[in-house]
């Protein structure tokens, strides 16, 4: 099985330039009624992780969305556009501030695409998704290239878990703690979305300590596109400078025949893979965990551990950290928080939702002399 996916430079978000890459990625592809009939009633899911400005990184970028927009308007479907944002820090409930902050609300008004919450949901097998998969005939995947704590990589599939409903998001963390399950649950997310088509903004990224304010802005200058979100996975590992299967959404994804991840059956359209690479790219502080082989972690994971702590300087007292723990593991005392390393998952949402990057990753002892 052979897959294709286009990738186009693009070194800045000046709408006509974002307009042009985005066309140029669709049209490499065979254009956007290869992906979508005319008149479809579509929906469309940016990242949309937290209140968060463009320019922070953190979201998709609000003239992507609007490129996208277009093209649908050029193929007169119905355009409605949401995300569930995370939950963590009640942004859940704040649909209004995200929208608002992150430029999408502007784009939708302007482009007259209609902006949609996430209010309703359908038990989908193990999980309940939002309601609007079932109301619009497809879906086009906007998600934001950044790095992720837990699972590496937040690209093509992982974007898709802002469809499970609301607070579902929590009890879906603690009921998959670690890595593997947790990236399982987003590969079946995956199989039961399935989007058209899938659109990366990679023109600014996420580096480091993704996907939040603890992770570091950098210019790639990139979007990809293509259908198979595996294969759009796989391309992004390769950028960062890993294989496909060290992102255990795609070893997972493509494991159970959802998609290609062996890059000679990729094709690539537009620039060439090897000049898309980016040279020193910082992967999370978290990320050598997940190269433990499990037996290992099963009979040592007392003492390989990765825990999150606070640098006081940075921060301001907010208490996020502390809501958005899906173990109550942190508590607010005398205003400053305090963890409960016994509660502890290691799932790195209290530094996902910290406003202030103050929550760092520390190695346990054991593991720094074990090289990770
Ligand atoms: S660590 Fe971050 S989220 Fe937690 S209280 Fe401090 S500033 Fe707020
Ligand atoms: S303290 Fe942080 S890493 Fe630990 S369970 Fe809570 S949110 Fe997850």
């Amino acid at each position: 099985m052979r897959t294709t996916v286009s990738i186009i430079k693009c070194v800045d978000y000046d709408p006509p330039s974002v307009q042009e890459a985005v066309r140029r990625a669709v049209d490499s592809l065979g254009g956007i009624s290869a992906f979508i009939p005319a008149k479809s009633s579509v929906l469309v899911k940016p990242n949309l992780l937290m209140a968060s400005p463009p320019e922070a990184a953190i979201v998709t970028h609000p003239e992507v969305v609007r490129s996208v927009i277009k093209l649908l308007k050029g193929i007169n479907c119905s355009i409605y556009v949401g995300d569930g944002p995370s939950v963590w820090g009640n942004e859940a409930g704040k649909e209004d501030e995200v929208y608002e902050k992150s430029g999408i609300r502007r784009v939708c008004e302007e482009e007259g695409a209609a902006l949609v919450k996430f209010e309703n949901k359908r038990w989908r097998k193990k999980f309940p998704l939002a309601a609007w998969l079932d109301k619009c005939d497809c879906v086009v995947n906007i998600p934001k290239f950044k790095t992720h704590s837990l699972t590496l990589l937040t690209g093509a599939i992982k974007n898709l878990f802002g469809f499970v409903w609301k607070t579902h998001k929590v009890e879906l963390h603690k009921k998959y703690f670690d890595a593997a399950d947790f990236c399982k649950m987003l590969v079946d997310v995956y199989e039961e979305v399935k989007p058209a088509l899938t659109v990366v903004d990679g023109i600014t990224i996420i580096e480091g300590d993704g996907p939040g304010t603890s992770g570091k802005a950098r210019r790639a200058g990139l979007l990809l596109a293509g259908k198979d979100c595996v294969a759009l996975d796989s391309v992004l590992a390769f950028i960062m400078g890993l294989k496909p299967e060290d992102i255990l959404t795609t070893k997972e994804a493509a494991g159970r025949g959802l998609g290609v991840c062996d890059m000679s059956s990729i094709s690539i359209f537009g620039e060439r893979l090897e000049d898309a690479v980016l040279k020193d790219f910082l992967l999370p502080s978290a990320s050598l965990q997940s190269k433990i082989p499990r037996p290992v972690i099963e009979l040592a994971k007392k003492l390989l551990k990765f825990y999150p702590c606070v640098e006081q300087d940075n921060c301001v007292k907010c208490a996020l950290c502390a809501q958005a723990c899906p173990n109550k593991a942190i508590t607010m005392k005398r205003g400053k928080p305090v963890f409960d390393y016994s509660k502890c998952i290691s799932c790195f949402c209290c530094q996902e939702f910290c406003p202030h990057a103050a929550i760092k990753i520390k190695k346990s002892l054991f593991a720094r002399i074990a090289g990770l």
